[in-house]
């Protein structure tokens, strides 16, 4: 499986334009903001809420964040003038997090200000082993200026995810707000698990550990390993769709299941028949061609779940 993703993703470059981007129709709302727009409208009917993301990242110039403040400001105004429940995530490399650090905080601080002003909840995207350090950094300075709504990813993949809650918790207690997934680098074998059984495991201890810890918890992952486990955990720390709101509007009951838009929609539409919050990740933007291509180099594997889901959609329903 692992080279046939590699195959696919040597072919790509190969592959007209326009047959990439009906293969990334599917993923990617589109390339405006009004697109995010009426594919959050149109799925909103499955009883879904929304993650919106601007497609970019790693800049190499801090005039190309001046991109991001705009896009980022004009989606919190239209995500507000059509009341969707909607929060946006954010990937800090696309404010200049590699080039300056102190002005991709102050740009993502007056983000996070005008997100908290509309009652829109931050997620800091977490990237590559790079900017771990710093991405978690910037999500305790910000909670420090007296703004709770804004938290961070952590990957199950990574050895130090473990000791990265222990820490977080300590700092922020039960305001701790995370959102977990495996992790799409694919790190060294010397900071990271890299066969699939161990990073489930580690992952299903991150969650564990966060749930224990009673932080926030939104479980990003489409793998039905870790979603079975969760849900037993979710019983063993007695939270369920009954359980009391989180005080954030838009929230769940102290946790919510997170999927990619178009990745498992009937795994999704389950859990939201069994009463549980479901949140859609939406990415749109012009560079839906750059973002998709690099995505597939750090990990074909990526490549042979699309090949799969649109040669044998029965097992990836939308
Ligand atoms: P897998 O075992 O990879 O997938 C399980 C099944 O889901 C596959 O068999 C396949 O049927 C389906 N599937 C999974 N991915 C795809 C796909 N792309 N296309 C088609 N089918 C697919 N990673 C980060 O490093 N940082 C982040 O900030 C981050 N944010 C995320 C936010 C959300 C909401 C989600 C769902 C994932 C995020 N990820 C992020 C990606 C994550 O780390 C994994 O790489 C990704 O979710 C695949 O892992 P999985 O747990 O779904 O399990």
């Amino acid at each position: 499986m692992a080279l046939l993703g590699r195959l696919i993703v040597a072919t790509m470059p190969l592959a007209p334009k326009p047959i990439v981007r009906m293969v990334a129709s599917r993923y990617v709302a589109g390339p405006k903001l009004e697109d995010a727009i009426s594919t959050m409208i149109k799925l909103s009917s499955e009883g879904a809420c929304f993650t919106v993301d601007v497609l970019g990242e790693e800049i190499t110039s801090m005039a190309e964040a001046n991109f991001f403040i705009d896009e980022y400001s004009q989606l919190i105004d239209s995500i507000t003038k059509n009341n969707i429940n909607a929060h946006i995530s954010i990937k800090p490399t696309a404010f200049g997090l590699l080039i300056d650090q102190e002005s991709a905080f102050e740009n993502i601080l007056n983000i996070t200000k005008k997100a908290s002003d509309n009652d829109i909840f931050v997620r800091l995207d977490m990237e590559d082993s790079r900017v771990t350090d710093s991405t978690i950094e910037l999500m305790t300075r910000i909670r420090s200026e007296g703004l709770g709504n804004i938290g961070v990813v952590l990957q199950g993949r990574l050895f130090r995810t473990i000791s990265d809650i222990e820490n977080i918790c300590e700092k922020l207690g039960q305001q701790s707000d995370f959102r977990i997934c495996k992790g799409i680098y694919l790190e060294p074998k010397e900071i990271a698990h890299t066969a699939y059984g161990d990073i489930v495991d580690s992952t299903n201890n991150a969650i564990g550990h966060m749930l224990r810890n009673g932080a926030y918890t939104a479980i990003a992952s489409h793998d039905y390993p870790v979603i079975e486990n969760s849900l037993s955990l979710l019983k063993k720390y007695g939270l369920s769709p009954d359980s009391p709101p989180n005080s954030f509007p838009g929230k769940g009951p102290g946790y919510e299941f997170q999927f990619l838009l178009g990745v498992r929609g009937d795994l999704r539409r389950r859990l939201s028949s069994e009463g549980h919050l479901t949140r859609i990740y939406v990415p749109y933007g012009l560079q839906w061609y750059e973002y998709g291509i690099r995505r597939l180099k750090e990990n074909p594997e990526v490549a042979t779940h699309v090949l799969k889901a649109l040669l044998m959609p029965w097992t990836n329903r939308r």
